[in-house]
């Protein structure tokens, strides 16, 4: 890829559409959830603008998704599941869900969009399922922390599907918990979420 900001910037917008099912990004690619920040850190102070140029996918989700590395708050996840999404990246999403609330059958077959059916709970008011998502990009609005092991990140997510463009607002919550057979230190995992009309 090109250095040329110009260059980068464009591919944001057409970098879902050069993964391939279930594959992961060039390490040099521009990360899909452009290292979106809240407006307002957890202490309240103003944390800063989302950055304009996305970073480098190896920079930011590719740690967690690819490398393996824990996400040191549940921040991290959201925006890493943000992008596991865009690339299909099924067993990721599993592994940072907690097992109680993840669905049995998440990833069982290649259209995402049954999972998002289910994660938006809009499959009823959603004429478009059979088509896979395209995903657009993401905003973090919030991000809560309310104690030494829960969180909850309030994002709104913008796709595609059929031509047709939806949001997906929530409010997610996050738990630092050990992961049954990871005996090294706990990791954050997604938990449910509440859908906000926005
Ligand atoms: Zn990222």
């Amino acid at each position: 890829m090109s250095n040329d900001p110009r260059a980068i910037q464009n591919a944001t917008a057409t970098a879902t559409d050069n993964a391939p099912s279930g594959g992961r990004l060039r390490a040099d690619a521009p990360c899909p959830c452009g290292g979106a920040l809240p407006a307002t850190s957890p202490r309240g102070d103003r944390e800063g603008k989302s950055p304009t140029l996305p970073p480098r996918y190896a920079d930011c989700c590719g740690r967690y998704i690819d490398r393996g590395d824990s996400a040191p708050s549940a921040l991290e996840l959201m925006r890493s599941r943000y992008t596991a999404y865009t690339l299909n990246a099924f067993d990721y999403l599993r592994a940072t869900w907690d097992p109680a609330t993840c669905p049995a059958d998440l990833g069982a077959d290649d259209h995402a969009d049954h999972d998002i059916d289910r994660h938006t709970r809009r499959r009823d008011a959603n004429p478009d399922h059979g088509v896979t998502p395209r995903w657009l990009g993401l905003d973090i609005r919030s991000h809560w922390i309310d104690d030494d092991t829960h969180q909850r990140v309030e994002f709104v997510a913008r796709y595609k599907v059929g031509g047709r463009a939806h949001r997906l607002h929530e409010i997610s919550r996050f738990s630092l918990a050990h992961v049954s057979d990871d005996r090294a230190a706990p990791r954050w995992r997604y938990i449910d979420g509440d859908l906000l009309e926005s």
